[in-house]
């Protein structure tokens, strides 16, 4: 399965090739990381012994800037998987335009199975065994899968220990206090709304007239939610792990969150019936939202899809092979490294007033990210009907032409 996202990576930038018939020496550049490091690092747990852990950090390519990306902590951390996830970075950052290159790393540990005492300690060991890696102007990490804005504040007082360096530029998505960005928690969900913004421009979608379905209401889920309800669009579905709710009326999405948080799922909520997570993919809706987890849309269940629009706000959740089938079908699928490109955006916005001192509002986060998301569909929707390909490969087509212009240029 890892190997398989790896494989992927690298079967998306050959087919990108046959447009953009770059010679062998760039291909081969760009199918592999300019850098991959393992760590093995030893951390005090409660019990007074001590345990190696393995940890990598990729970086894929700089030409744009330094390399960006997240750090996961999960059992199913690989060097496969973090290779492919540091190349999607590179050509995300490259689709929005924001002078940053792809990274990605993460260190094989089941969380849940530490005191918070043990995770500081491996959060701040394996700051230090990468300190040397990474650099406001080198590498810039950032959170992702079970770790958060807490874990980046720990590497961070690390990095300037190990380092004696001061800035805090290094790290992104921190908490507020510590020079992260207002407006970042809604980034990614905002940043998807500009995109529906964009395509109903081009689409003619009316908001009134148009359902919506959100599978999986967490942070990213529920702020394109509440916003684009917001904006008055029908949110007819939405759905956490255990299952979903629908209504053909619309949910009042604050309304049933609130729920959730009392009750601890959506299940009971008087004003919807329950549904599946997978009839919730399958409804007659024109836009629908994967924003949980990934390859949720496969070759078994593309043909069953109805909606006429979806808008990937999760990583990966369109496979391969059902991207092909929904193409055939006339199914619009804005890829993921366009619709949640809201997230890295707004964290190179803390990059940038960390290294400039500066404190932008919540007002001017949004503001300033409105154009280069509409501006990012914009290019990507008409590559893709220049070349009559699907939008993912429009996306790719756009990034990797940056990057390669660049590396020609000069690096
Ligand atoms: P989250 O943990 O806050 O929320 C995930 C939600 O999905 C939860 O409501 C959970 O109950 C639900 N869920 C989990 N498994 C599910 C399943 N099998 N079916 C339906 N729902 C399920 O995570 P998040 O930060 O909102 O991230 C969601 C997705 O967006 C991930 O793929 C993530 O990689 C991607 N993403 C997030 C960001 C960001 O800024 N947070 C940026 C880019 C991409």
């Amino acid at each position: 399965m890892q190997n398989q996202q790896y494989e992927n990576a690298k079967a998306q930038l050959s087919r990108v090739n046959q447009y953009l018939n770059l010679d062998e020496q760039t291909l081969s550049r760009l199918m592999v990381p300019d850098r991959f490091v393992e760590v093995n690092f030893p951390v005090v747990m409660e019990n007074g012994g001590v345990k190696v852990f393995r940890g990598f950090r990729s970086q894929h390519n700089n030409a744009l800037g330094p390399y960006k990306g997240g750090l996961r902590f999960s059992p199913e951390v690989s060097e496969e998987e973090v290779k492919a996830l540091s190349m999607w970075m590179t050509w995300k950052c490259a689709v929005v335009d924001i002078p940053f290159g792809g990274g990605k790393g993460g260190v094989i540990v089941d969380t849940k199975a530490l005191t918070e005492g043990e995770l500081e300690r491996l959060s701040k060991a394996f700051a230090a065994r990468i300190a040397d890696l990474i650099g406001e102007n080198k590498d810039v990490p950032a959170p992702d899968m079970y770790t958060n804005g807490q874990i980046m504040a720990w590497m961070l007082e690390e990095y300037q220990k190990v380092t004696g360096l001061k800035s805090n530029a290094v790290f992104t998505d921190k908490p507020v206090e510590m020079g992260g960005s207002e407006g970042r928690t809604e980034a990614t969900g905002q940043g998807g709304v500009f995109v529906l913004e964009e395509l109903s421009k081009m689409e003619g979608l009316e908001p009134s007239r148009t359902r919506v379905a959100v599978q999986g209401i967490g942070n990213v889920g529920y702020y394109f939610a509440k916003l684009v309800r917001e904006m008055g669009f029908k949110i007819v579905a939405i759905s956490d792990s255990r299952g979903g709710i629908y209504s053909e009326e619309g949910i009042d999405v604050e309304e049933a969150l609130a729920y959730k948080e009392t009750n601890g799922s959506l299940q009971g909520y008087q004003k919807a019936k329950e549904i599946s997570n997978e009839e919730l993919l399958e409804l007659e809706v024109e836009v629908l939202v994967p924003a949980a987890v990934e390859n949720v849309i496969m070759e078994g269940n593309a043909e069953k899809i109805k909606a006429k629009y979806i808008i990937e706000m999760a990583n990966g959740p369109v496979d391969p092979r059902a991207d092909l089938i929904l193409f055939k079908r006339g199914i619009r699928s804005v890829p993921d490294v366009l619709a949640n490109a809201g997230g890295v955006t707004v964290s190179y916005f803390e990059w940038y007033q960390n290294m400039h001192q500066e404190n932008w509002s919540k007002e001017e986060v949004t503001d300033k990210l409105r154009p280069i998301m509409g501006q990012a569909f914009k290019s990507v929707w008409e590559i893709a009907k220049e070349h009559q390909v699907d939008l993912r490969m429009g996306a790719y087509i756009l990034a990797v032409k940056r990057v390669v212009e660049k590396l020609v240029s000069g690096c």
